[in-house]
This record gives structure tokens, C-alpha cells and sequence, in this order.
């Protein structure tokens, strides 16, 4: 059975600017030792690499289709140039009020992949938000927080969400999760 790697997008792949959208070529930038660490591990290990992100509003007024892609298809050309590449990105266009069952936390857009031949008990969710965590426990998966020093109010969130034993790294640094993937695949 194969496995994943299911990495967000914002804050987690890409820098997530103050308003939160990356609708610009000059918004663009990577976060520290991501190309780096993630070549290395899809050349170390076996895992798919799937792109998973909320793209709130995609495609209406407020986030414009023209707007979103130039920048997202230069950060998938940079992804391809140190060869990482993604079996598929999926994304959301839904805004949080609605409530979309495709919206992460939520898993509607992953049925091929729950309802396929995937050994999600040993794949990944790598997020930088607790939703990303929570994504993670839907899906049966294992979570790793993109995060510095978590909250009181986070920490509490995550007892209150059972996401204790789902939470299996908390982390800023790509590095550290590629020596956690060596690890967990020794
Ligand atoms: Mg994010």
C-alpha cells in the first residue's frame, strides 16, 4: 500500500502574508529549507506527494482566478526544478462559513485516497494550522504542526479536539522533519 505525504500549501510550503492571500508573483516566497529538506525526502522515502489547500473565495471577486495562478504555477515550477513533484494539488475555493464538506478540516476532497489503496495509518498530514491537525485525525493519518511554541488556548484546543495522539511532531524546521520521516522509516 502506498503512502503520502499530504502537505498544505500556505505557511507551510509558501510564506502566508498578513492578508492571507498569495495573489502576487512578489508575494511569493518559500519557507526556510523547504525545497531543501522536501527534494530530499521524496528522494530518501517512499511516499506520494499531495498538495491539500483551502484557497478561500478562489475564483470570485475577492480572490480572482488571475490573480491566484501565475504565482502558484512559479512555486510548482520551483517545486519541479529541485524535483519535487505532486501527484495532485487539491484545492478548495469554499469560504469557512460554508461550511464545505471539500473544506479541510473536512476530508470530501481525499475520497479517492480514503476509498483507494493507501496506507494512511503511516501517511502524513503537514500543516500549519490545528485545522491541518484535525485534517489529519479525519483522515486516519498522522499530523505534524508547522508551528512555534503553541498557545495556551492551542494546547487546549488540542485536548479539547483529541488531537493529542495524532499530533506526532510540532516543529518549525523542515529539517527536523526530515530526520523525523528517517526516523519513522528506519
Ligand atoms: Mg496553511
Amino acid at each position: 500500500m502506498k503512502k503520502l505525504l499530504i502537505i498544505d500549501r500556505d505557511g507551510t510550503i509558501i510564506v502566508e502574508p498578513p492578508d492571507e492571500q498569495i495573489d502576487s508573483l512578489e508575494k511569493l516566497s518559500f519557507i526556510d529549507g523547504v525545497l531543501a529538506n522536501l527534494s530530499q525526502i521524496d528522494k530518501d522515502f517512499d511516499y506520494e506527494l499531495l498538495m491539500v489547500t483551502n484557497q478561500d473565495g478562489l475564483g470570485t471577486d475577492s480572490f480572482p482566478e488571475d490573480n491566484f495562478w501565475p504565482a502558484h504555477n512559479v512555486m510548482l515550477d520551483k517545486l519541479k526544478e529541485r524535483g519535487i513533484i505532486f501527484k495532485e494539488v487539491l484545492i478548495d475555493r469554499s469560504f469557512e462559513k460554508d461550511n464545505a464538506p471539500t473544506r479541510k478540516p473536512r476530508t470530501g476532497l481525499m475520497k479517492p485516497y480514503i476509498e483507494g489503496d493507501y496506507d494512511l495509518k503511516n501517511s502524513f498530514v503537514i500543516g500549519d494550522r490545528l485545522t491541518d491537525i484535525e485534517f489529519a485525525k479525519n483522515l486516519g493519518c498522522c499530523g505534524i504542526w508547522i508551528k512555534d511554541g503553541p498557545s495556551e488556548e492551542e494546547r487546549q484546543a488540542i485536548d479539547d479536539k483529541e488531537l493529542g495522539s495524532v499530533l506526532v511532531l510540532t516543529t518549525t524546521s523542515w529539517e527536523h522533519i526530515y530526520r523525523f520521516l528517517a526516523q519513522s522509516n528506519s
